[in-house]
């Protein structure tokens, strides 16, 4: 915990600032508890290098400020976070680049859109909420064709259930505060990838200003040590909740990676070694079924984020997903009735039986609305 270090001599302090010694100087620029996490995040990417960030969205417009320049394009795919995609459409437009946005799951889509021009791609996959999953090798491929880097947000399933390095991805980016820290307790975000990408990325950082707290650092240390257990229990609930919500009445689709109904089950199995904690299904016939659901929960948090010890239910149409028009909400599969669970670590049946008395509710609750229609016909 340090903003700055003390140097042996003024020749000392002049080698570290030029860089020809090795060294700390500054905590803006490095700092050594903040870069033992991401020597060992990096390390669980099986990446050469990593740069901690203070949050995930830093870490993403870092990569846009090392990589992106007027005359460049970028190829974003539609089903990202939602702030990635305003990042892109808004801010890195006006820094004079082309964005061009493109279905995760078209694999023609990103043939048409890259091109020698592109700096890099930039994609999410399994996607929030829906789950979708992009074909990280054949993206590359068609990428690395082009001579365009490929980004990869791997948040949602950490470094131990996914690695998009090894499938052909040149970085991986993190938001490291869902289930890297996994406990609620800080903002934070991670790059990985070769060291000379690595070197783009970290002179960014030196002017954006945007480094990780070296108390965050510490917390995500003690995080790592847990990362695997946690994930091997959030994905066995999330798996476990989703084949008991599929066994549901008045539940619609239920959309899991896990679950072998999924359309690119096989495409989830080739690259993903679990399915994480993120699902989502719908509810009943409308927003008031989904938002009764919701409020009727007791042991499920109502909360927008995702990636904590206790399981959070959130309504995408109305939050995270509010802001876009009623089509493009549509495009993305984001219905009224859809609602995402972030699944945590209590036991399954206290889950499964908060959600089971909430859905008895909505089962009363749409009886009424369907007798209510029928009287008023
Ligand atoms: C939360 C999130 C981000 C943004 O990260 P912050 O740490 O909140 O800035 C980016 N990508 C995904 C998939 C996220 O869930």
């Amino acid at each position: 915990m340090t903003s700055a270090y003390v140097f042996a001599s003024a020749a000392d302090a002049a080698g570290k600032f030029s860089g020809a010694r090795p060294g700390n100087v500054y905590s803006r620029f490095t700092n050594p508890t903040v870069r033992s996490f991401e020597q060992r995040v990096a390390c669980m990417e099986g990446a050469e290098d990593g740069v901690a960030f203070s949050s995930g969205m830093a870490a993403i417009v870092a990569i846009a400020h090392a990589w992106l320049v007027a005359g460049k394009n970028v190829v974003c795919s539609r089903d990202v976070f939602g702030t990635t995609l305003t990042a892109f459409r808004h801010y890195f437009g006006k820094l004079g680049a082309d964005v061009r946005v493109v279905s995760l799951v078209d694999i023609e889509e990103w043939r048409k859109a890259i091109d020698s021009n592109t700096a890099f791609v930039f994609l999410e996959t399994p996607s929030n909420p829906i789950l979708n999953i992009a074909a990280i090798a054949k993206i590359a491929h068609l990428a690395h064709t082009c001579g365009a880097k490929v980004v990869v947000d791997n948040t949602l399933l950490t470094p131990t259930q996914q690695n998009p390095l090894k499938h052909g991805a040149d970085v991986v980016v993190h938001s490291a505060g869902k289930y890297i820290d996994g406990q609620g307790r800080c903002v934070a975000g991670v790059v990985l990838g070769s060291e000379q990408l690595m070197a783009d990325i970290r002179a960014v950082i030196r002017v954006m200003g945007a480094s990780l707290s070296p108390m965050d650092a510490w917390l995500l240390l003690k995080s790592l040590e847990t990362l695997e257990l946690r994930m091997a229990a959030i994905s066995r609930n999330a798996q476990q909740l989703a084949r008991w919500l599929c066994s549901q009445p008045k539940i619609g689709r239920v959309y899991y990676t896990g679950l072998s109904e999924h359309p690119q089950y096989e495409l989830a199995c080739s690259q993903q070694s679990g399915h994480g904690g993120v699902l989502s299904f719908e509810v009943g016939i409308g927003r008031e079924c989904a938002w009764h659901l919701i409020d009727s929960l007791k042991l499920i948090s109502i909360a927008t984020s995702i990636g904590d010890t206790r399981t959070m239910v959130t309504h995408p149409a109305s939050t995270t997903h509010g802001k876009l028009t009623a089509l493009e909400r549509e495009k993305a599969g984001v219905s009224e009735r859809l609602v995402r669970l972030s699944v945590g670590l209590e036991s399954p049946a206290d889950i499964t039986n908060d959600l089971g008395v909430a859905l008895s509710n909505v089962h009363v609750l749409q009886d009424k609305l369907v007798q209510l229609a029928r009287s008023e016909v």
